[in-house]
């Protein structure tokens, strides 16, 4: 199977992937299967984010959900532009130089979300290592347009590492999002090879300074699993993000977008699934969600009323 092309303009979605050998993509089980798009209402929410050329992670990463989301007019938008600075072996986001943040996205996004109605909006970002300050301020403006036009919905963000970017992070956090979600991806012993030019004890740090700089904030992560990752690896996470004081953890099972990335190692059983789930409540988080189609966003919104129910009880 050829490397996905950008039907733009005819350039490697992936340039640092060409040169890799192909891996076999294995046949899916039978409990992943996926609702179809095309629905009207589906149609609806494609022409809102198309009016305004936003785009979505729904879209770009081929998320599995993207029939049942968007036939709910639930999108996740991914905001300063659909180039990633990064290149992980896990995701289908285009990677190469980016062009410059589009001041008017802000603006754009809120509209987005007034015309869908959005009671509770996840946004989130590629990497963009060229920006000073990795695109916090673009994070806040973004918080700060939505806001504006629709004051009751809820805000969660699904922000990169910010990696060797002096005070962003407290930027984004000054904005106060409703929830401050930053995914692990995979564990540690996996980094080298899925997420090479990340560092898992940056993205531990980072959440537990999310609770340091607001402990109201809900803080989340998320993990793939199937990436060749051991069972007990995933338990010592679930100890990690709970160091961290982390309150919501999503695990999903890894599909393989290309023969360019990663190959599923495994795919993991709705049982092992719901076996994470039960340990990682036993270990105090306040909201799991561990299935085969688990991604961040997907019921981010029934998610975050859960997420708060869960808090008034515990306290
Ligand atoms: S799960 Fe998230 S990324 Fe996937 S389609 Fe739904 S909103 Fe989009």
């Amino acid at each position: 199977m050829a490397t996905m092309m950008d039907t733009t303009n005819e350039r490697p979605r992936h340039p640092e992937k060409e040169h890799k050998p192909d891996n076999e993509m294995l046949r899916k089980p039978s409990w992943i299967r996926v609702k179809a798009g095309g629905s009207k209402v589906y149609e609806e929410t494609r022409n809102i984010l198309k009016d305004d050329s936003l785009v979505t992670v729904c879209e770009e990463a081929g998320c599995p959900n993207i029939g049942e989301c968007w036939s709910k007019k639930h999108a996740t938008m991914m905001i300063m532009g659909d180039t990633c600075t990064r290149a992980c072996a896990f995701c289908n986001v285009r990677t190469g130089k980016p062009v410059s943040l589009d001041i008017e996205e802000p603006g754009k996004v809120a509209t987005a979300v007034k015309k869908l109605g959005l009671a509770h909006v996840v946004i989130t970002s590629v990497d963009r290592d060229d920006l000073k300050d990795g695109g916090a301020r673009h994070f806040v403006e973004t918080i700060r347009a939505i806001r504006q036009k629709s004051p009751a919905t809820t805000i969660e963000i699904l922000t990169p590492d910010f990696l060797r970017k002096d005070g962003a992070l407290e930027t984004v956090v000054a904005a106060k999002p409703d929830v401050f979600n930053h995914n692990l991806e995979t564990v540690p012993s996996n980094y080298l090879t899925v997420r090479p030019g990340a560092r898992y004890f940056h993205s531990i740090r980072l959440l537990q300074q999310v609770k340091e700089l607001d402990s109201s904030m809900f803080t989340k992560s998320g993990i793939m699993v199937g990436l060749g990752e051991e069972r007990n690896e995933v338990l010592q996470l679930m100890d990690d993000l709970r160091s961290a004081e982390v309150d919501f953890l999503t695990i999903g099972q890894y599909l393989q977008p290309t023969r360019k990335h990663h190959a599923v190692k495994n795919f993991v059983t709705p049982e092992e699934f719901k076996s994470y789930e039960t340990i990682a409540y036993s270990k105090g988080f306040l909201l799991v969600s561990s299935s085969p189609l688990t991604r961040s966003s997907h019921h981010a919104g029934d998610d975050f009323n859960r997420l708060r129910s869960a808090r008034e009880l515990s306290l």
